[in-house]
């Protein structure tokens, strides 16, 4: 028989399992409480439960997926993990530290099924869809690692489902995994501090916007017209952007006050960075009446995408266009470039050795 994978389990699951095992259901809470709460990472940890009930835990259950493989340190302080599944899939994670509140960037797949150029992981395509206790686990692990296990995060922490995968292709084990890590009995990261990022799969936003305890949302647009975004983005093919900013304009009835929507917009020089973008793109949000943010993103080179960042002066007249047509737009800064952890580079692959840290 398989053994239960406890990181996967919500509070109710947990407690059948704890039960089916003929255990009362206050060792649920202890166990649920040393998994999420105190980060514990094995059953020996868990000191709070009779020797016996560890060992029979140890019989039909695992606390693990993810094995961690490798961690890089950016010189500008990212870190970035790269871990194997107990299957033998990459996963990877970003942690950024920031002034206010730390970032850790999940990922909700191993590889990414869509094909958007400019990013280095639709190059390992789709491995396999990551479980909701795979996903929970990275928060955990990178939590552990950056505070030390059982140690609470002194400013809270943001979470941005803006790692490898699309999240929307995996929403039901995304949304679990974000119900798990809300529980104040466990990590009590609540959805509003969670941002999930989508290249436009317009019905899933259409849900999100149906959920009252959601994540906020982003939405990745990288071009202002059809024929730019078919290329880009072959999942504009799918969903062009009248049916995608049709459905971002429904979620926008679900925005609680001081919430926006964001579009980002990664910054391709000569492909997309012309004031002409910059107009259409103005254009194109104004049209729907969105009341959106956009994030400009500069790119992030990788070997072999054919595409290079936008200068910085590019960057900023883009922005200037933008606001001078009455939309919010900010220049994103790029983090972990040379650790291969920026946005659009996460391939699993290694980055310079000098940047390992022993894991
Ligand atoms: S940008 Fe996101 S959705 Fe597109 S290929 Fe990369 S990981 Fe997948």
């Amino acid at each position: 028989m398989q053994p239960i994978y406890l990181s996967s389990l919500s509070q109710p699951e947990l407690s059948e399992f704890v039960e089916s095992l003929g255990e009362p259901a206050y060792r649920a809470r202890q166990i649920f409480a040393g998994l999420h709460q105190r980060r514990l990472r094995s059953f020996a940890e868990m000191t709070d439960l009779p020797k016996e009930l560890r060992a029979k835990l140890s019989e039909h259950a695992v606390i693990s997926s993810l094995t961690l493989e490798s961690r890089y340190l950016s010189t500008d302080g990212t870190r970035r993990y790269l871990f194997k599944t107990h299957d033998n899939f990459p996963v990877e994670t970003v942690f950024i530290p920031e002034e206010k509140r730390d970032t850790i960037c999940f990922s909700s797949q191993s590889g990414c099924p869509l094909q958007c150029t400019f990013c280095l992981t639709a190059q390992l395509g789709l491995l396999r869809n990551l479980t909701a206790g795979e996903i929970v686990e990275q928060i955990i692990i990178a939590l552990n690692d950056a505070y030390g296990v059982s140690v609470q995060p002194p400013r809270g922490t943001n979470l941005v489902g803006m790692g490898a995968g699309e999240p929307f292709l995996n929403f039901e084990e995304l949304m679990k995994a974000i119900r798990v890590m809300a529980e104040p009995s466990g990590l009590h990261i609540v959805a509003n501090r969670v941002t999930v990022s989508t290249a436009g799969v317009a019905p899933q936003i259409r849900e999100l916007a149906a959920i009252p305890d959601r994540p906020h949302l982003a939405v990745s647009l990288a071009a202002p017209t059809d024929k730019l975004r078919n290329e880009l983005m072959p999942i504009n093919k799918k969903w062009p952007l009248p049916e995608l900013l049709s459905a971002c304009k429904d979620f926008e009835k679900s925005l609680k006050p001081n919430e926006r929507l964001t579009f980002e917009y990664v910054m391709l020089a000569g492909v997309n960075d012309s004031d002409e973008h910059g107009r259409q793109l103005a254009n194109l949000l104004n049209r729907h009446e969105l009341s959106a943010k956009v994030n400009l993103i500069p790119h992030n080179p990788a070997e072999p995408l054919p595409y290079h960042p936008s200068p910085p002066e590019r960057v900023e007249l883009f922005r200037e266009i933008l606001e001078s047509k009455g939309v919010h737009a900010f220049v994103r800064k790029s983090r972990g470039r040379d650790i291969l952890a920026a946005c659009g580079q996460l391939a699993a692959r290694s980055a310079p050795e000098s940047l390992r840290s022993p894991c």
